[in-house]
């Protein structure tokens, strides 16, 4: 029988990245890179490496999960190269999806320094790595942060996009500029993903579907800034890693090529307000929310809409799941776990 493919996911043990080792891990074998260096994640790391039946060793760099067996999970830092070339070359990855960074948007100005340097040298680090070692499809995540401030409230991948609002967005917004330069340069190929505020199982703890569920079933109040009108493409997260997926599998079976440094929205496709997401979490759960409002806060942008034609058009794929459908799914995770 013939090998899977193998695939190196950095950032496995966050948010997506668990999500994307279970998705792959059934048609490839995974690589997994984490430093698990968030200190706010801490008992979010251990569920989601439960769910993958894995540990990381007290003294090995390197552990397996009785999960997907065939897997091998990395404690390393993408700020560390040498490391990273290391267990590149040792593995043999035929696509590369980087998903390593530091997320917290509103964080991201309490430490401008650390993010700069994990979300561009990082990723600058996996380019040189891809590139050294010849590895013809990198994926890497960027964001729908780099759209910053827009007049309309739809965004497509060649709106202009020169104006972010946080240093996360701007870090986001590098990478892509590097993504340009590694093709112009070196003939690199990439291929960048902008996602949409996703949520589902497994999700990040500072994020607005995953807190206010938490602090509901707490009965603590939760704070709707710019009075609870901001907007945003609530995209569920079975259908990011659906898209990465495709992608990858059509790269590999030549049925798609990356073209140079190209950029892809995904996204749900339908924004709401964040009051109505609020409604669907207690439709769900059956919690009730005490809402405190509160003004609009400096780096937030205010509306976020997906145009996701081009990856439709790309890989025959929409983001189709509902958001009371996917709240409904999140919402059983979370009392599940
Ligand atoms: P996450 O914070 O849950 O996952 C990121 C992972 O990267 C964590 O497990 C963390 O430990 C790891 N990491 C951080 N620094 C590292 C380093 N120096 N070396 C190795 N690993 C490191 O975030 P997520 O929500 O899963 O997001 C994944 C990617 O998608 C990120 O690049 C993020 O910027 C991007 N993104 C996410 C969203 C979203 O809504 N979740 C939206 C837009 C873009």
């Amino acid at each position: 029988m013939a090998q899977a493919p193998t695939v190196l996911i950095t950032g496995f043990a966050g948010f997506i990245g668990t999500n994307l080792v279970h998705e792959l891990s059934t048609d490839f074998r995974v690589v997994g890179i984490d430093n698990f260096g968030v200190a706010a994640y801490a008992e979010h790391y251990v569920h989601r490496l439960k769910s993958l039946g894995a540990q990381p060793s007290e003294t090995e760099p390197s552990f397996s999960g009785q999960v997907y067996p065939d897997n091998v999970y990395y404690r390393a830092d993408v700020l560390d190269l040498p490391s990273l070339s290391r267990i590149v070359e040792k593995e043999q990855p035929q696509v590369i999806v980087h998903l390593a960074a530091l997320t917290g948007v509103r964080q991201s100005f309490e430490n401008p320094a650390t993010y700069i340097a994990t979300n561009i040298t990082g990723t600058v680090n996996v380019f040189e790595v891809a590139k050294q070692l010849g590895i013809k499809h990198l994926l890497y995540a960027s964001s729908s942060s780099v759209y910053g401030q827009q007049s309309g409230t739809v965004f497509a991948e060649n709106d202009l996009t020169h104006s972010p609002l946080s240093v996360y967005g701007a870090t986001k917004l590098a990478d892509e500029l590097m993504a340009h330069t590694y093709y112009n340069t070196f003939g690199l190929s990439s291929t960048g993903f902008r996602f949409f505020t996703v949520y589902g199982p497994w999700n990040r703890p500072d994020m607005a579907a995953y807190l206010f569920l938490d602090k509901m079933k707490r009965q603590e109040p939760i704070t709707l800034f710019h009075g609870g009108k901001m907007v945003r493409d609530f995209t569920y997260v079975g259908d990011v890693v659906q898209a990465l997926k495709r992608y990858a599998s059509g790269l590999l079976a030549g049925e798609a090529e990356a073209k140079g440094a190209e950029v892809f929205n995904i996204g749900g496709g339908h924004s709401v307000f964040v009051e109505e997401l609020v409604a669907e979490l207690e439709r769900a759960s059956g919690y009730a929310a005490i809402i405190e409002y509160a003004v609009h806060q400096a780096g937030d942008m205010t509306a976020t809409g997906a145009d996701t034609s081009h990856l439709e058009s790309r890989i025959n794929y929409r983001p189709d799941t509902s958001l009371p459908d996917g709240i409904a799914l999140m919402v059983k995770w979370f009392k599940g776990n």
